[in-house]
């Protein structure tokens, strides 16, 4: 499976990604989670990052793509992937496309995942991140919450919300999303590789995925 998923902040992506993993033992490549990890480790991209993301702006294409032409060619992409969190703007979409023949991928296609708004806000407000980067389990305080309040179910660490999940920050990813991320929607219809995933719940989701992919 050589899949993008496609979808709004808080539309479920890396909860559908986690379960195509297990589903089909394709690798997880989430942007954000590399991204964070760099922010973490206070690495030069790391350093540039974080202002873009507290902001909820976009970390520049140039950067992204020269990340992503590294982690495309581990040796473990080879079992298949799920590119969670990119491409994110035409431009990257682009550069993916003139890339991936050098590297000898394919992408089968990107799935869509269409949540409504309302939805969305809700799940991004009430959402809660496991602060251990080696974890990073994803819990919502209204339909997921801790066993024990604050403290990650996995690992025993605490749970917080991410710094880019003030209600400011949220706005500004959504509008993002909009004008930015969008217009992939109708860039991989016209390559003839989109599905568009709308159900009820991401593991519903990642089943349709699935079964599209067998
Ligand atoms: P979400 O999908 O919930 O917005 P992510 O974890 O995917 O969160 O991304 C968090 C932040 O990391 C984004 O707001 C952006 O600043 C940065 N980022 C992640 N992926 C990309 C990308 N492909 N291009 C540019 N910036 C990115
Ligand atoms: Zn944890």
């Amino acid at each position: 499976m050589k899949i993008v998923l496609l979808g709004a902040p808080g539309a479920g992506k890396g909860t559908v990604a986690k379960a195509l993993n297990k589903l089909t033992g394709a690798v997880q490549i989430s942007t954000g989670d590399i991204l964070r990890s760099e922010v973490r480790a206070e690495s030069d991209l790391g350093k540039i990052a974080k202002g873009y993301m507290d902001a909820g702006d976009l970390v520049p294409d140039e950067l992204i793509m020269r990340m992503m032409e590294k982690r495309l060619q581990q040796p473990d992409c080879a079992a298949g992937f799920i590119l969670d969190g990119f491409p994110r703007t035409i431009a990257q979409a682009t550069a993916l496309d003139e890339m991936m023949p050098e590297l000898g991928i394919e992408l089968d296609f990107a799935a869509n995942l269409d949540v409504a708004k309302e939805v969305i806000l809700d799940r991004l407000t009430t959402r809660r991140t496991c602060s251990n980067p080696d974890c990073q389990a994803i819990y919502n305080v209204k339909s997921m919450p801790t066993k024990v309040e604050g403290i990650c179910d996995k690992c025993g660490s605490p749970v917080v919300q991410r710094d880019d999940e003030t209600e400011q920050a949220i706005s500004k990813r959504l509008d993002v999303y909009t004008e930015k991320t969008v217009p992939l929607i109708s860039y991989y219809e016209k390559e003839g590789k989109l599905l568009n995933v709308r159900t009820a719940s991401s593991k519903a989701s990642a089943q349709v995925i699935f079964e599209k992919i067998r």
